[in-house]
């Protein structure tokens, strides 16, 4: 039985995982802070056997013994990782070599949750993996951005330095249940707007365009990643490759919650990226992936689950 840790685990991809984890038979070890996530989200895993979470912030070491590391912790809102942004590099920086040290210590294959931001407001469209990005040093993102970047580099660096086994995934915007109510990113945004008949807060003209990728799918392609032969480490793009603006998916998100809230425009954040569509050619070959659940199935499935969960929130 392998021993796999996942940081950031309690939170909404982590949960996933660990479910899926724990569904084959791996023995899981949960750690984080619940800065974002929640134990309601592991809570029907906490009498597994198999199933172990811990209270622990990535920024300072941590000694256990595992076979694997999924290193998920961050948070992933814009919102969240810009409330305490010094603490969100460190997450991203101190944490990252908290688990290489770990990883190198006990001989583990890591890999790490990186990110679409690594290519900024990017000027290739869409973005293959061999694209630099367009990323601001020292804008509100740049916490974000930056650390996931630096993130990057140390993974590479202990590869080459170390021959650490790592696996670098750059993920697109994912989204399904259990993204927290207030989580603050689109998508839950329009979704709870439009269940409570509240104003759907568009942010610019809505033109800016993002590619949704439904949690299973990006899970499934963790998964393959993880057990790819030593010596691929990526990186390598995860996501859906079918680009909406922001007032598309406001409008399918209003004809599936069947609401008359309205459309209301607030100021773009500074930074905001203005397109976004992964090319996943890579994933493809490398992981015989590609997405199946197309928007509005996976919307279907995120609205029933915010209907569920709204009235006791
Ligand atoms: P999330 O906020 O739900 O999950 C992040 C988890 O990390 C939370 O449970 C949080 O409490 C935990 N955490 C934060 N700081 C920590 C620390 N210092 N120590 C221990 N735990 C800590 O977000 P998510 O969408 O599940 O994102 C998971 C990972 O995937 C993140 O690394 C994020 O950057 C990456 N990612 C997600 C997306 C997406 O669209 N969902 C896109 C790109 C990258
Ligand atoms: N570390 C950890 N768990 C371990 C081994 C290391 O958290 O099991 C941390 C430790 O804090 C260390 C960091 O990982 O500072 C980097 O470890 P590495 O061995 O690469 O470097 P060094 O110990 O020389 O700083
Ligand atoms: N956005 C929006 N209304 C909201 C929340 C976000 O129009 O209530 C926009 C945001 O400006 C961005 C896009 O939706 O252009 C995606 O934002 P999100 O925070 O989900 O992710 P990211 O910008 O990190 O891709």
């Amino acid at each position: 039985m392998k021993k796999i840790l996942v940081t950031g685990g309690s939170g909404f991809l982590g949960s996933h995982l660990c479910d899926r984890l724990i569904s084959r038979g791996d023995d899981v070890l949960c750690v984080d802070n619940f800065f974002t996530g929640s134990k309601q989200n592991v809570k029907h895993l906490l009498t597994h056997p198999n199933f172990e979470l811990m209270r622990h912030d990535v920024t300072f070491p941590l000694y256990v013994e595992v076979n694997q590391i999924f290193n998920l912790a961050c948070p992933a809102s814009p919102v969240h990782y810009q409330h305490d942004p010094v603490q969100t590099t460190k997450t991203s920086v101190h944490g990252a070599i908290n688990m290489l040290g770990l990883a190198k210590r006990v001989g583990a294959r890591i890999l790490q949750a990186s990110t679409s931001e690594v290519y900024g407001d990017p000027e290739v469209h869409p973005q293959p993996e061999s694209y630099w990005g367009k990323v601001n040093p020292i804008g509100i993102r740049s916490c974000y951005d930056e650390g996931k970047r630096c993130a990057e580099t140390l993974f590479f660096d202990y590869h080459r330095q170390h021959n650490l086994d790592i696996k670098v995934v750059r993920i697109f915007n994912t989204y399904g249940p259990r993204m927290h109510p207030n989580d603050g990113r689109v998508v839950s945004n329009f979704i709870v707007q439009a269940l409570q008949g509240r104003d759907i807060t568009i942010y610019g003209d809505g033109s800016q365009t993002r590619s949704f990728c439904y949690v299973d799918d990006l899970i499934e392609a963790f998964l393959k990643m993880m057990e790819t032969e030593h010596g691929f480490t990526g990186p390598v793009n995860i996501g859906n490759p079918c680009e909406f603006s922001m007032l598309q998916l406001a409008e399918l998100v209003l004809k599936h919650t069947q609401s008359k809230s309205k459309l209301i425009f607030n100021p773009l954040p500074s930074d905001d990226p203005k397109q976004r569509k992964p090319d996943i050619s890579l994933a493809q070959q490398k992981l015989d992936w590609i997405p199946k659940v197309s928007l509005e199935d996976g919307l279907k499935e995120t609205i029933s689950y915010f209907k569920k969960i709204l009235p006791t929130i």
